[in-house]
């Protein structure tokens, strides 16, 4: 047995450059090892083609990849020839529409061969005649269903030819299958377990927590503005924005433009190659920014996409995850901005309008979870992980999303809203939420004059000085969102009172309103240029040397005609930039560097890094040599990006269980090596203002930087250890390095 996990561990380093399994990839990998139909449910980003690639390198045979996007395939392809050396090139093929016939003679050739141990297909391609004929006669190791979702008519992108596959395979021969989907609904689960036929299957069902997005929702004034400024300041990172409709996406792109930035727009109404080239230009990273309908995406497996903005709230929450969850594949920085104003709930609803009533009523109650989620003031994430069925403790989002951030105020609402289910009742459920707020705020409208709301006993009951008509729209909100009030899509909007809202009003219950949100604003665009902001760069690592390699994984990745991250992944590069790696062997140990790819692209890397330490005489971190030294500098990348993300290093500690002081001495190694680190705003928390000083003009002073020393000059009974060493780490990053 532990023969068997050394070498799925020495696979893992080998081909792929990993030290340790992600998630429950390892026990995934050992059901398909062991014949067992498996289905995975793992977030986007968790790692899930790793589940078969892996098992299918160290498998007898060849393994079916079905999968949904011929652009997808290429690039999975690609990848995995990177892996390998030159002569290994069969061992990666994919089969579909874009071949010809002699290239498909070749694929089919190494096959037979035994050279291909990935065969990637199109689910068309694989209900052919003459494919199933051939696939019946080789060595099939197992099938892997990818985007399994594609099975149901209830996930977000249907394929009606994926609703074949079970018959095929079967057809085929027996073998055990692998699906996997990112979705995180239960009706899609059961679908793809049930079509499939593999409701015996090993279920690995991961969290949907994607600890590295930071999430956002913002009100949605000058957004354009506000685009463009979030985009000048993450200048050179990736980023996908998405709108709602082709004429915004067309507009955006053009404001970007204008703006200085590389961006290009995406819709179904561009010309099928237009769209592939921009594809591939943002893959090559010609481009940093796309702008898209909602048809862009899930052809795209760029891992270091760093933020995605909404333009337009999305109808669903499944929609928005799926699409914010296109950031940070790769681990790394991934922000999610949402701008929000409730008119677009109104123009969502609007396209519902002569739709059948069922359909209408899920539309709804999709869209209300919608309003919920970006008006609560409350944790996004566990808010998003609870609309999925998992329950997530908010102290566990340190800090990632804006409502942890900047804590909102909120409000008892109960009274409000009680008052304003007794307007909708005083005015016979027959009128908008409009009206019925200038009832309340006692405004005499037209119509309050027509239909003698004037008269009525509650007519300006709800006027307070701190209760404009926005408060009131809040108010109709919440009301709506907790299913007190309903609103009558077809008949113009109209409210009423629904059973729970009548209980409501015989027995009011507490209601918490948030405060401070502003999500009427329309959408008033003043498209002034705007002024270029700094685009900072990953942090902790050598910034220069970063953006060095940066330019030659670029130009290299040009040559081979691959988009930059088959060659290195930035979170490989920026651990470079960390750890200097001056050999091949110390190239291996950088994450994400396997052999294969240390000997094939390695060399100009290692040359660039060796002239530049030369040039600049950098001292090296001395750590590299020893054994357990991926881990440490795993850590170290970690514990450097939370302090860019403004963590408390007690999170940083507990998050790595580490102790408090065990993180401070790793970050006194990172300080000694020549990384810069700022913690000033931990010091700020923690350590007493005159204190700091104190404790920083003493190093200025003294001549030499020992803790004892300090400690003793200082007075032990004034300062604690901790808070001299903070400070140390606070004046060698400034002074010394
Ligand atoms: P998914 O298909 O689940 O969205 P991918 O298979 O595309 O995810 O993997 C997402 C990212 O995670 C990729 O950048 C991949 O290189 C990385 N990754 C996968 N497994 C590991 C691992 N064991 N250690 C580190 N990174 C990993
Ligand atoms: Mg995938
Ligand atoms: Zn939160």
């Amino acid at each position: 047995m532990i023969a068997v996990e050394s070498s799925l561990h020495d696979c893992l380093k080998k081909f792929f450059g990993f030290n340790k399994f992600k998630g429950q990839q390892e026990q995934i990998i050992n059901s398909v090892l062991e014949g067992k139909d498996t289905f995975v449910i793992m977030p986007t980003g968790g790692g899930k083609s790793l589940c078969y690639q892996l098992p299918a390198l160290m498998s007898e045979g060849t393994a079916i990849i079905v999968s949904p996007l011929i652009a997808l395939m290429k690039n999975q392809v690609d990848a995995l020839r990177s892996f390998g050396t030159k002569d290994q090139d069969g061992i990666a093929h994919f089969l579909n529409s874009s071949l010809n016939k002699t290239e498909i003679t070749k694929v089919k050739s190494d096959i037979s061969k035994g050279k291909t141990k990935l065969l990637y297909v199109a689910p068309e391609s694989l209900t052919k005649e003459e494919n199933i004929a051939f696939f019946k006669e080789i060595k099939i190791s197992f099938f892997a269903i990818d985007e399994a979702h594609c099975i149901s008519e209830w996930g977000h992108d249907f394929r009606p030819e994926y609703r074949r596959l079970r018959p095929i395979i079967e057809a085929i021969g027996t073998v055990p299958i692998i699906a996997l989907t990112a979705t995180a609904t239960p009706k899609v689960q059961q679908d793809i377990l049930k079509n499939l036929d593999m409701t015996a299957a090993n279920v690995f069902k991961s969290s949907f927590n994607r600890g590295n997005l930071y999430y956002e929702v913002r009100p949605k004034v000058n957004v354009g503005k506000e685009i463009t400024k979030f985009v000048k300041k993450n200048a050179g990172k990736s980023g996908i924005i998405y709108c709602l409709s082709r004429k915004k996406v067309e507009e955006i792109a053009q404001l970007l433009k204008v703006n200085g930035v590389k961006a290009l727009p995406y819709h179904a109404g561009l010309e099928a190659k237009e769209r592939a080239q921009t594809q591939d230009m943002f893959l090559m990273e010609d481009i940093d920014v796309i702008v898209a309908t909602i048809a862009f995406g899930m052809g795209i497996d760029k891992p270091d996409v760093r933020f995605v903005i909404h333009h337009d709230i999305p109808k669903s929450l499944e929609g928005y995850y799926q699409e914010t969850g296109r950031a940070g594949r790769d681990g790394g920085e991934g922000q999610c901005v949402t701008f929000y104003s409730y008119d677009d709930i109104v123009k969502l609803e609007k396209f519902m309008k002569g739709k059948p009533v069922a359909e209408q009523e899920v539309g709804k109650q999709l869209l209300l979870e919608t309003v919920s989620f970006a008006e609560t003031g409350s944790c996004r994430r566990k808010f998003l992980l609870h609309y999925f069925g998992e329950e997530f403790d908010e102290a566990k989002c340190t800090n990632m999303c804006d409502n942890c951030k900047n804590p909102k105020q909120k409000i008892e609402g109960k009274d409000d809203i009680a008052l304003l289910i007794e307007a909708v009742i005083a005015v016979k459920e027959k009128f908008k939420a409009k009206d019925v707020i200038n009832v309340l705020l006692g405004n005499s409208t037209s119509v309050a004059k027509t239909y003698k709301h004037t008269d009525l006993e509650i007519f300006g009951d709800g006027a307070d000085d701190d209760k404009d008509e926005k408060h009131w729209n809040s108010v109709v909100r919440q009301a709506l969102v907790g299913g007190l009030l309903t609103k009558d899509i077809e008949n113009y909007g109209l409210l009423k009172v629904s059973k729970e809202g009548k209980k409501f009003l015989s027995k009011p219950t507490s209601v918490m309103i948030t405060k401070d949100h502003d999500y009427e604003g329309t959408d008033a665009d003043d498209d002034d240029d705007i002024i270029a902001g700094g685009g900072q760069r990953v942090g902790g690592a050598d910034e220069v040397l970063y953006s060095m390699l940066k330019d030659l994984c670029k130009k290299i990745a040009k040559q081979h005609n691959l988009p930059p991250y088959v060659i290195f992944q930035e979170t490989s590069l920026s651990e470079m930039a960390i750890q200097y790696p001056i050999n091949m062997e110390e190239m291996t140990r950088i994450t994400g560097v396997g052999t294969g790819k240390a000997q094939k692209y390695g060399k100009p890397f290692i040359d660039l890094i060796t002239k530049y330490v030369n040039d600049n005489e950098i001292e090296r971190p001395q750590d590299l040599v020893i054994k357990t030294v991926a881990n440490k500098s795993a850590n170290k990348v970690h514990i450097i990006q939370s302090i860019d993300r403004k963590l408390s290093l007690e999170d940083i500690a507990s998050a790595k269980k580490l102790k408090l002081k065990d993180i401070i001495t790793e970050i006194e190694t990172i300080v000694s090596s020549g990384t810069k680190v700022n913690i000033n705003y931990y010091i700020d928390d923690v350590v007493d203002e005159d204190k700091q000083d104190d404790i920083y003009e003493y190093f200025r002073e003294a001549e030499t930087d020992s803790i004892e020393d300090a400690l003793k000059e200082l007075g032990e009974d004034n300062y604690s250890e901790e808070e001299v060493r903070l400070m140390r780490i606070k004046f060698l990053s400034e002074f010394a390095n």
